[in-house]
């Protein structure tokens, strides 16, 4: 890739149904690619791929499923109250996640869009962020972000409730932004945002000031 005159990519992040998703296809209605952290976070745990073996020589067979797919349900319960044990499943799954995604990055970047979005829960969490030249906060309050995780996924508000309080606190995620869109208006409020930042990020020189 040639650093001199790739695309600014844009990482967009934000809690649990805050719409990163909505957002990411949003944007992609302007013609911008996307590549999504949640798919390439998938990809790496796949059958064959050598993430999958660590997880498995560290964590046991009891991390697989009968057909030897990863059992997502079953490592979650161990690492959720686990930090040590977390913190052991990210060194294997994060450095392979985020070659990956540069690697789509950089095969989008050849494309030459005039920039390009990586999706990610987990953007602020990890070293995720040192692929992006700058950061999209999708921001909704708390009562609606449990409201809307109730209606989307099958949990209940105090389920709800312990996802978020896992996340990064939404002060700090604000405050680590460089843009802020405000997602708790209606599609067309939204979609204003949308075109107002789009405008802005075609206009990006790179390399970027700020
Ligand atoms: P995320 O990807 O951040 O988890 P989603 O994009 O899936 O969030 O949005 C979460 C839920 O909220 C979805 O059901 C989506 O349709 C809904 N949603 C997103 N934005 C809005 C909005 N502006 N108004 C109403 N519902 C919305």
């Amino acid at each position: 890739m040639n650093q001199g005159t790739r695309p600014p990519i844009i990482g967009v992040t934000g809690g649990i149904a805050s719409g990163k998703s909505t957002v990411a296809r949003a944007f992609a209605d302007r013609g911008i690619p996307w590549v999504d952290a949640d798919d390439v976070a998938r990809d790496i745990v796949e059958p064959g791929e050598p993430a999958l073996a660590d997880i498995v020589d560290h964590f046991g067979t009891g991390v697989l499923q009968p057909d030897g797919r990863l059992d997502r349900r079953a490592l979650r319960q161990i690492v959720f109250n686990d930090s040590e044990e977390r913190r052991r499943l990210e060194s294997i799954t994060h450095p392979r996640i985020r070659r990956r995604l540069r690697d789509e990055l950089d095969d989008m970047a050849d494309r030459h869009p005039p920039y390009l979005l990586l999706v990610s829960p987990l953007l602020l969490e990890s070293s995720q962020q040192e692929l992006v030249d700058r950061i999209l906060i999708v921001d909704i309050p708390e009562s609606l972000q449990i409201a809307r995780t109730v209606e989307r996924d099958a949990v209940d508000e105090a389920q709800a409730h312990a996802i978020i309080a896992a996340q990064i606190p939404r002060a700090e995620r604000l405050a680590r932004g460089d843009d802020i869109l405000d997602n708790s208006g209606d599609t067309q409020a939204l979609e204003c945002q949308i075109d107002e930042l789009d405008r802005r990020y075609r206009a990006l020189d790179f390399p970027l000031s700020s």
